[in-house]
């Protein structure tokens, strides 16, 4: 066989807001490709856009790639700066902020080509074409007036003031590609109409920007959601300029990423809470758990099996295999996916994971208070519990507290009815003797004092876990009782016993 080109793929954001779900997919499929057929993931920011773009968001968007483990191979900054590995490359630089002479010498070579010109329609002139078009029923979009402006008219034009943009000068033929995702798709002319690759004031637009970068970084295919399909023909016109001027090799294979849908079937927006990457992070998302899910939207791993490790997704991962159907976003399955990863980490990983949520601003404890052993004892019981790992400050909160946070709801539930004040002293005297050095004996000391009291367990408990911890809900109440220790038990027995009056 031949040697295949070596796969080339780009994740190429623009740094505008919050990174969001729908990033991190496109991210994902682009990166697991790449990695599943040896190629390079090629990061490139496309901030030509002054207005929208922040340096902020460009920070936040390095900060997230590497959160989420995606190592690219060529880019604008180091991945990590141990290695240094993605700060640069051969086609740097990655920053299109930094590539305007590039664009505006591509621009020149498309024009004194032919295979652009320059418009001097004005907005309300194209405004007017338009609704007449629309009248007519005929299709909207550039009606190509000035295709021909003739040396004359174009120095009447610049006399009377006007300024022209570039359009790229569509052939007037239909445009067939076949999408990785979607098979064959056909685009008729009429629909495709010559577009502006620069604004009047000379700066280049997407439209330009984004396949001149594509045909000059070699990229071989070109992985996006489907909103971008309507650009795709575009594209692949300019593509085979570039390709007549020497500047592009060959047109880069497509393939679109479906819909990803939120609430109501509605399209999930950038602007949709649920969307943001920020929060997943905030809330305890593991980057294998939520990439587990989000590797999901359009994709699946096998029929029986939902959760799966990176490498795994990456050693099956074929862009073919994408449906081209809307995915829905599910929060719960994102949340259950993530508990199981969570569980799947060891111990020491876990404990390591969690440590965000144990300090400021998150934990509200002080923080010499904070018992490294205590934590370290109780977390196995906490691994299994935790959907997100933010949860663990509740969960451990009881334990680094000098008194517990009594939840209002968890006190009336516990102590509201029957007569805690006669159990919690039978249990207190129970414990008192017990022997501590193991969970089982701390339970059979509830039991039995729930006994005398014609309580089970479940109802016996419930007003020692509220007394100690401060809720109904919680870790293993012995095992937790067994980490907090006899003194620090029994004194806060004896201070809801004061707090009911005894
Ligand atoms: N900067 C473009 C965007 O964020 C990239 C589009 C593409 O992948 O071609 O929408
Ligand atoms: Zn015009």
């Amino acid at each position: 066989m031949a040697n295949a080109t070596p796969v080339r793929v780009r994740f190429c954001p623009s740094p505008t807001g919050n990174p969001h779900v729908g990033l991190v997919r496109t991210a994902l499929f682009n990166w697991a490709y790449a990695r599943h057929h040896g190629g390079a993931f090629v990061f490139r920011v496309e901030d030509t856009d002054a207005a929208r773009d922040s340096e902020e968001s460009y920070e936040q968007l390095l900060d997230a790639m590497r959160w989420l483990g995606f190592d690219w191979d060529e880019g604008p900054a180091a991945f990590d700066s141990a290695s240094g590995k993605g700060d640069g490359g051969p086609h740097a630089p990655y920053r299109q902020s930094q590539r305007m002479d590039i664009y505006q010498d591509v621009a020149q070579k498309l024009l004194d080509g032919g295979y652009a010109y320059h418009c001097y329609c004005t907005a309300e002139e194209l405004d007017e074409r338009r609704e007449a078009a629309r009248k007519a029923g005929k299709a909207s979009g550039y009606d190509g007036k000035c295709r021909t402006v003739t040396p004359e008219q174009k120095a009447a034009y610049e006399a009377e003031g006007r300024t022209s943009i570039v359009r790229f000068r569509m052939p007037d033929e239909t445009i067939t590609f076949t999408d990785l995702v979607r098979g064959e798709l056909t685009f008729q002319p009429e629909n495709v109409t010559d577009y502006g690759i620069l604004r009047a004031n000379g700066a280049p637009l997407y439209t330009l920007v984004n396949p001149v970068d594509d045909a000059l970084m070699e990229i071989t295919h070109v992985l996006r959601g489907e909103d971008l399909l309507s650009s795709t023909p575009r594209q692949i016109a300019l593509y085979k300029a570039l390709i007549e001027l020497g500047i592009a090799k060959q047109v880069p294979a497509f393939g679109h990423l479906p819909y990803v849908m939120g609430e109501g079937n509605k399209k999930l927006s950038k602007r949709d809470p649920q969307s943001s990457l920020n929060l997943y992070r905030e809330r305890g998302f593991l980057p294998e758990g939520l990439l587990n899910y989000l590797s999901l939207l359009g994709w699946s791993f096998s029929e029986d099996q939902d959760l799966f490790s990176i490498d795994e997704m990456v050693a099956k991962f074929e862009i073919e295999d994408v449906n081209a159907n809307p995915a829905r976003f599910d929060l719960k399955k994102a949340e259950a996916i993530n508990a199981d990863h969570i569980r799947r980490l060891d111990v020491k990983a876990f404990t390591e994971a969690c440590a965000p949520w144990l300090q400021a601003p998150y934990a509200p404890w002080a923080p010499e208070d904070f018992d490294r052993a205590a934590w370290e004892a109780i977390a196995p019981h906490a691994q299994t519990r935790l959907t997100v790992l933010s949860e663990i400050t509740q969960n451990v909160d009881f334990l680094f507290l000098q008194e517990p946070v009594f939840d209002e709801a968890s006190w009336t539930k516990a102590m509201g009815k029957g007569d805690p004040v006669a159990l919690l002293t039978t249990a207190r005297a129970k414990l008192e003797t017990a022997d501590w050095s193991s969970p089982e004996a701390l339970k059979e000391a509830v039991l039995a004092a729930g006994e005398e009291h014609g309580l089970k367990l479940g109802k016996a408990q419930a007003p020692v876990r509220v007394a100690v911890t401060g809720r109904t809900v919680g870790l293993p109440l012995f095992e937790s009782l067994e980490v907090l220790g006899k003194d620090r038990t029994l004194a806060r027995i004896d201070a809801a016993l004061k707090k009911l009056g005894a």
